[in-house]
């Protein structure tokens, strides 16, 4: 322990630290390479919708003024697609920021947090953070395991993150198996639904959530703009739940959480849905054509609902992740998620996924020598 260390608040000293998709300037500058694929972050494909370009532009000349702290614009225009009102939405510093702000709300030190495991990794540093224990449910069958979630529950229990579809395996749990999940959740848990992905899933059997935010449950549904969106890089992200309970995630929210020109973009953003079909649209082509890739080499993956797969290559994902650097590629290995023969491939352009594909086979083939 460091003279640093012994002045932390005791929570943060074994803290996981979040591991991010290797950016791309970092292995080009390493490699001295130009044009590398990045199918790592799960980041969008086609970019950024050339309306939300004009819109950060027109905004730019604001940028002296602060930010509206709740950006009230951005959740009336949410409130309005959703069908509820902008009281019950608390926007955020992209949806990891709101994870945080939840556990900021409600986590008590020595509260039990339940989360699926291996899933998104943030839940547990801001459980650690808040002193939150940590209560992993392993999943099944690649997919989360709310039988195993109910039976984890304690009078302890006060959060738990059900990530859906989930990261980084890609899953859903049904309609069914979530109904009679939330039929026994005591009333006093409170039940976050992170739907990063929410506008992939295809299966029409996937929960309408928002039923239970209606019912007045305890309950949480994230989205983000990171995604189908494709505002990663400006960070917003929200929350939507009851009049009630998104006061009281208000109180723990800072003075401007959203910057300006992410508040404009996200609004051009949702006024763009030519741009999120056109993403749905390549995420579709791309998904049949990497399931028929996978096939060939006989990988089993699993059946994704969102714009990433989760593979098995049976080597370890480590050397297979460093060895297509090399062909200019970047992927994630699952090692970090404790599946050591796994990769996380985000579903890219038709150029970007064979440009991966030949990668794989390259690498496969080296490690069959
Ligand atoms: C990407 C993602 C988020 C949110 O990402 P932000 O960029 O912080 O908005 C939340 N949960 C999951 C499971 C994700 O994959």
């Amino acid at each position: 322990m460091t003279k640093a260390d012994e002045l932390a608040r005791h929570s943060t000293l074994g803290m996981p630290a979040y591991i991010a998709g290797t950016p791309k300037e970092e292995i080009e500058k390493k490699y001295g390479i130009k044009n590398t694929v990045k199918l790592a972050s799960n980041e969008n494909p086609l970019k950024v919708s050339p309306k939300v370009i004009e819109a950060i532009s027109r905004e730019a000349k604001n940028c002296y003024m602060y930010p509206e702290g709740t950006s009230p614009e951005l959740r009336e225009a949410l409130a309005a697609n959703l069908g509820v009102r902008a009281s019950q939405i608390i926007v955020g510093n992209g949806g990891d920021h709101v994870i945080g702000l939840l556990c900021h709300a409600f986590v008590e030190e020595g509260d039990d947090v339940i989360v699926g495991s291996p899933s998104f990794r943030t839940y547990a540093i801001n459980t650690a953070i808040m002193g939150g224990n940590l209560v992993r449910v392993p999943l099944k069958d690649l997919t989360l395991d709310p039988e195993g979630i109910l039976n984890a529950i304690t009078e302890r229990t006060k959060l738990i993150f059900f990530c859906n579809p989930n990261n980084p395996t890609g899953t859903i749990v049904k309609k069914d198996r979530i109904r009679a999940f939330m039929r026994r959740v005591p009333e006093r848990c409170i039940v976050v639904f992170d739907e990063a992905y929410h506008e992939f899933v295809a299966d029409p059997d996937y929960p309408d959530s928002m039923e239970y935010v209606r019912a007045g449950r305890n309950v949480f549904i994230l989205r983000t703009f990171s995604k189908v969106y494709g505002l990663a890089g400006l960070r917003v992200g929200y929350c939507i739940a009851s009049e009630e309970l998104a006061q009281t995630l208000g109180r723990v929210l800072p003075a401007f959480p959203v910057n300006r020109l992410a508040q404009a973009a996200a609004l051009a953003a949702l006024e763009d849905q030519a741009f999120v079909a056109a993403t749905l649209e390549n995420n579709t082509t791309g998904k049949e054509y990497l399931y028929g890739a996978f096939d060939k080499l006989g990988l089993h993956y699993a059946e994704t609902e969102t714009n990433f797969i989760f593979v098995d290559i049976k080597m370890p994902a480590k050397t297979a992740y460093e060895n297509m650097l090399h062909y200019g590629v970047i992927v994630r290995p699952c090692d970090q998620w404790d599946m050591p023969t796994c990769l996380r491939v985000t579903i890219g352009t038709m150029d970007e996924n064979k440009k991966m594909i030949d990668a794989l086979i390259h690498v496969l083939d080296q490690n069959n020598q």
